[in-house]
């Protein structure tokens, strides 16, 4: 427990605060621990915001019970001869955010249909094969326990060779996928150093426990520490644990991996990282997973090596060995298709296809059957984003925050100007939206630290929080008007709510006698202004619309949290209405974007121009995908499918009715 291991106070200590998005889960916890094990000191960390601990900060199960979040305050105390290097390396460490990257598809995620859809490597998301069904626990029941000493020789080689699985698993990932993807196996391997749980492993063996029984309780109890915790996302880091558990169990065992060799479609019950990079993307067609939930590591790592995955199949029967398939977009999972799959087979040639002839025309407008061009731009969060963005038509969202996230120091203006003339010339001079900071909620900017909210999303978010900070503002709104004299440049203000915060926002950008050419609008996130759209909007010359905040208001879902995932769905005819009200309640010559997620979906952006909304931004690599949608729909029959999806009772009534689907057989 965590009380039982707290080591004595006394010597060195400091207080920092946790900066990254989702506090101390398991990657950053990993780096406190190895680093806290590297010098000759005792060091215990105590959560200052919740009052939990002191506790070993070696220990990578005790820092998960520490359930320190964005926001939290840390004390590190040390003691022992090299107590000062310690403190000062663990606040270096929490200084730099623990260099923890942003969640991987954390600022992008929407739904889990958007998800696949927007970010999925192939982006094809239909898959059809042979069911592996690795859904179970390790077997253990044949096991045939030795005296204590045999136990303990066996649950040390188990551990050793998980270790070099896992340590092979990590060098092959960073080579092949990325380091932030491979750092997921680095604290993996954490939990299989961790003394305390060791020390559980092995007193248990000395108490007549066989070798598994031993590591399954240990590891067990760990990952109900884990499901324990307040942020969902370091609750799925619970999923690591059961991995390294089932690995450990395995080489006790010696059952080997059914998902290694095997080729068809894999079938498990929560996808874990190491699962995911070590199947073999040439005969594993694609993932199906029961648990719902798009943040895990295992899908993180699918995905960027272009295995189409679905999660949320629930506790559907799968027999192994049986024909089934997915089509991801339209959330659909099929087990024996009557038509042996050929469906699926069809929809994944033509898929593939149309995404190649999609890369072919991507610098080509996209102009409707009937004529109509619509924009379709970028939203980015680095050069690197612009550079990349093929055939968009500018960007309609750059997030700010987001670009200089990594600074400890606010950002001068000119350093803003120079990163800003970086994207405008990625897109080769077509216009770029400038979001203004978009701090608060899930987003901090360590140079601006924020008091912990109860409901931040509901808190000083955006264009609020500036109202105490006009200074950092209007520094950047100075660097945007420097910009917008070279280059085309339009500058958005995010979570406004009323009138009275877009006049303040105008006089501060008035101050700065902006040049000439600088278009001015705001985001439309929060149901308040959508619905008084009329004066909101007067006298700007844009909105765009946030569908992800404005799904999650309206829906009253959280955007990060899988358990409502379902509920905040951005195709809900609630949200369909608010931005139809927007459309047609818009002040004369104001245009109307939309920059959320929705946008990024082929077939919201279908509904999104039968709506009337004639300029899209969307994730870089679904640019192109969307122009060829869009290419190939008719306005008339897009607003005649929209105007009856406003009268749908659910977005599965919609998603029904407009996705570009597998029609199973
Ligand atoms: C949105 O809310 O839809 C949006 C585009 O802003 P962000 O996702 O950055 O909050
Ligand atoms: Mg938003």
């Amino acid at each position: 427990m965590a009380e039982a291991a707290a080591v004595e106070e006394s010597g060195s200590f400091d207080e920092v605060a946790v900066s990254n998005e989702h506090g101390l889960h398991a990657r950053p916890a990993a780096k406190v621990v190895r680093l806290a094990q590297q010098f000759d000191a005792q060091v215990t960390l105590t959560n200052l915001t919740t009052g939990k601990g002191p506790v070993n900060a070696g220990s990578l199960s005790l820092v998960a019970t520490l359930n320190a979040q964005q926001g939290h305050r840390l004390r590190i105390s040390a003691s022992g001869p090299q107590a000062d290097d310690a403190v000062a390396a663990l606040r270096a460490l929490a200084d730099r955010g623990f260099d923890d990257a942003p969640a991987v598809g954390g600022a992008e995620a929407g739904t889990a249909g958007q998800v696949l859809a927007g970010k999925s490597g192939s982006g094809l998301d239909v898959a059809v094969g042979v069911a592996i069904v690795a859904d179970g626990e390790v077997e253990l029941s044949g096991y045939q326990p030795g005296a204590a000493e045999v136990e303990r020789e066996r649950a040390q080689d188990a551990r050793r060779a998980a270790e070099e699985q896992l340590t092979r698993l990590r060098d092959e990932t960073a080579r092949t996928i990325g380091t932030e993807e491979a750092s997921i196996f680095e604290a993996q391997l954490a939990l299989l150093d961790d003394a305390e749980s060791l020390d559980v492993v092995f007193q248990a063996i000395e108490s007549g426990e066989s070798a598994p029984a031993a590591w399954k309780a240990a590891l067990d109890a760990v990952a109900i520490r884990f499901d324990e915790l307040d942020d969902p996302y370091q609750r799925e880091r619970a999923q690591d644990v059961r991995s390294v558990r089932d690995r450990v169990l395995r080489a006790l065992t010696g059952k080997s991996e059914t998902t290694r060799d095997a080729s068809g479609l894999l079938v498990v019950r929560e996808l874990d990282a190491a699962t995911a990079a070590a199947v073999d993307a040439e005969r594993i067609v694609g993932i199906a997973v029961r648990a719902a939930g798009t943040t895990g590591h295992g899908v993180i790592v699918a995905r960027s090596r272009g295995i189409p995955v679905m999660t949320g199949i629930g506790d559907v029967a799968v027999p192994a060995g049986a024909l089934v398939g997915f089509d991801a977009r339209a959330a659909e999972f099929v087990v024996e298709p009557a038509d042996g799959g050929e469906s699926l087979r069809t929809a994944l040639r033509a898929r593939a296809a149309e995404r190649e002839a999609a890369l072919a025309e991507a610098e080509q407008p996209a102009v409707t059957v009937d004529g109509r061009t619509i924009a379709v731009l970028a939203n980015v969060g680095s050069v690197q984003d612009a550079v990349d963005a093929r055939g968009a038509d500018g960007s309609g969202l750059v997030r700010t925050e987001v670009l200089f996230g990594e600074r400890r120091v606010a950002p001068s203006v000119a350093e803003q100007a120079e990163v800003f003339r970086a994207i405008a010339a990625a897109f080769g001079g077509k216009p770029i939206t400038i979001r203004t900071w978009d701090v608060g909620g899930d987003k901090p900017l360590a140079f601006l630290p924020q008091e912990r909210e109860a409901n931040p999303f509901l808190g000083e978010r955006g264009i609020r929080v500036f109202r105490r900070r006009p200074e950092l503002l209007r520094d950047q709104l100075k660097a945007i008007c420097q910009v917008a004299a070279e280059t085309p440049v339009r500058v958005m203000f995010p979570m406004i709510t009323t009138a009275e915060e877009v006049e303040w926002a105008l006089q501060q950008l008035e101050a700065l006698d902006p040049p000439e050419g600088l278009k001015v609008g705001i985001m439309i996130e929060v149901p308040a202004a959508a619905l008084r759209i009329a004066t909101l909007a007067a006298g700007l010359d844009f909105v765009s619309i946030g569908t992800n905040d404005l799904t999650q208001y309206t829906t009253a879902s959280d955007r990060g949290n899988s358990a409502v995932a379902g509920l905040a769905d951005g195709l809900d005819p609630a949200v369909l209405q608010l931005i139809d009200h927007v459309v047609r309640g818009v002040p004369a010559g104001v245009e109307v974007a939309v920059c959320g997620d929705l946008a990024s979906d082929p077939d919201a952006a279908v509904l999104l121009a039968g709506l009337g909304v004639h300029e899209l931004s969307a994730v870089g690599p679904q640019v192109p995908t969307i122009k060829a949608r869009l290419r190939r729909t008719d306005l008339t029959t897009a607003t005649a499918l929209a105007a009856k999806a406003l009268t749908l009772e659910s977005a599965s009534a919609v998603r029904t009715r407009s996705t570009d689907r597998v029609r199973f057989s």
